[in-house]
C-alpha cells in the first residue's frame, strides 16, 4: 500500500516561493495517499501555465499537454484505461478559456475524470495578462483601465452544464482542499473543483489574508449539496457580493447519472487496454454506411 512518500520526486518544484500551487501539491499528494491510491494506477494530466508543472513533481503517470487541451486527454485516458485514477489539474487560462469547450462537454459526459482548477484570476506564467476568472475593474498589464468583462463563473457553468460533482476550495487552507479533493476523487463521474490560488507575484491584491477574510465553508452552513438550485445560488455569491463572500466546500452532488464508461457496453468487459479485441466490427460498419 503506497504512503505519502510514495508520490514524493527528487525534483524540486519551481514556482514562487509561497505559491498557492506548492499547497495543492501537496493537497493532492495527501488526497491520493489517504485514498490507498498506488501511483501506478494514478495519471496526471495538465495543459499549459504555472500550475500544469505540476505532473513533474508527483510520482504518479503525467502527461503535460498542450494550451487548453487537457480534458481531451484525461478523458481518453479514462476510456482507454478506465480503472486508473484521472486527475486533470491547469489554471483559469488554460481551462476556462481556450479550454471552455472541453470542460462544457466533459461535464457532459460525465467521465469519472477529476478536474482541480488553479484558479488565481490571471495569466501567471506570461506574467499578469487578464484571464477569463479576472475580476471586473482588475488592472492587469492588457486591461490598464481596469477589466471590462464580466468574468467567467467557473462553478455556475459547471453546474449549468449539469456537472454531478461541483466544488470550491482555497489553497491556503490544506486541511479543507485536501478532503474535498477526496471527495472529488471518490464521486463516480466527474467533478469539477475550483481553487482559489493566490498567485503571490501578479495578483498580489489577492492574497492568502484577502481570501481567509472572505472564504466560508459550506459543509459549517447547512447547505444542501443535493438542491440545484441552492448550488447556483453559491456559485453566484462571490459576484452578486462584489467578491465579499467566497464559498468553498462542495456545492452539489448527485448519483443519478451513469459515468460515461457505464453507459458503454464495450466497457463492461473491463478496461480496453485489457481486452483482447476479437470482435467482428464488420457489421458495426455496416449499420454507419
Ligand atoms: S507567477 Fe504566480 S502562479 Fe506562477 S509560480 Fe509564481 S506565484 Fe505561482
Amino acid at each position: 500500500m503506497a504512503g505519502l512518500a510514495d508520490f514524493n520526486v527528487a525534483e524540486k518544484p519551481q514556482w514562487c516561493p509561497g505559491c498557492g500551487d506548492h499547497i495543492i501539491l501537496m493537497g493532492l499528494k495527501q488526497a491520493l495517499a489517504e485514498l490507498d491510491k498506488e501511483p501506478h494506477e494514478t495519471v496526471v494530466v495538465s495543459g499549459i501555465g504555472c500550475g500544469s508543472k505540476l505532473p513533474h513533481y508527483i510520482r504518479t503517470y503525467g502527461y503535460e499537454g498542450i494550451h487548453g487541451r487537457l480534458l481531451p486527454l484525461a478523458e481518453g485516458i479514462k476510456l482507454a484505461n478506465h480503472k486508473l485514477t484521472v486527475v486533470a489539474v491547469g489554471g483559469d487560462g488554460d481551462g476556462l478559456s481556450e479550454g471552455t469547450n472541453h470542460f462544457i462537454h466533459a461535464v457532459r459526459r460525465n467521465n469519472d475524470v477529476n478536474y482541480f482548477v488553479q484558479d488565481n484570476f490571471i495569466y501567471a506564467l506570461t506574467t499578469g495578462q487578464v484571464s477569463p476568472t479576472t475580476p471586473k475593474g482588475r488592472k492587469t498589464k492588457t486591461t490598464l483601465n481596469g477589466s471590462y468583462l464580466e468574468p467567467l463563473h467557473p462553478t455556475a457553468v459547471a453546474l449549468a452544464a449539469g456537472a454531478t460533482f461541483v466544488a470550491a476550495t482555497f489553497a491556503g487552507d490544506l486541511m479543507h482542499m485536501k478532503t474535498v479533493m477526496k471527495k472529488a476523487i471518490e464521486h463516480k463521474g466527474f467533478a469539477f473543483v475550483d481553487i482559489y490560488q493566490p498567485c503571490v507575484t501578479w495578483n498580489k491584491n489577492y492574497s492568502y489574508d484577502w481570501y481567509k477574510e472572505r472564504v466560508y465553508d459550506l459543509q459549517k452552513e447547512n447547505h444542501d449539496t443535493s438542491d440545484w438550485k441552492a448550488a447556483m445560488d453559491k456559485a453566484m455569491e462571490p459576484y452578486r457580493t462584489k467578491y465579499e463572500k467566497l464559498p468553498i466546500g462542495i456545492f452539489y452532488q448527485t448519483d443519478k447519472n451513469a459515468a460515461f464508461y457505464e453507459n458503454l457496453h464495450p466497457f463492461a468487459d473491463g478496461p480496453l487496454v485489457k481486452q483482447s479485441f476479437k470482435r467482428d466490427l464488420s457489421k458495426d460498419f455496416e449499420q454507419l454506411m
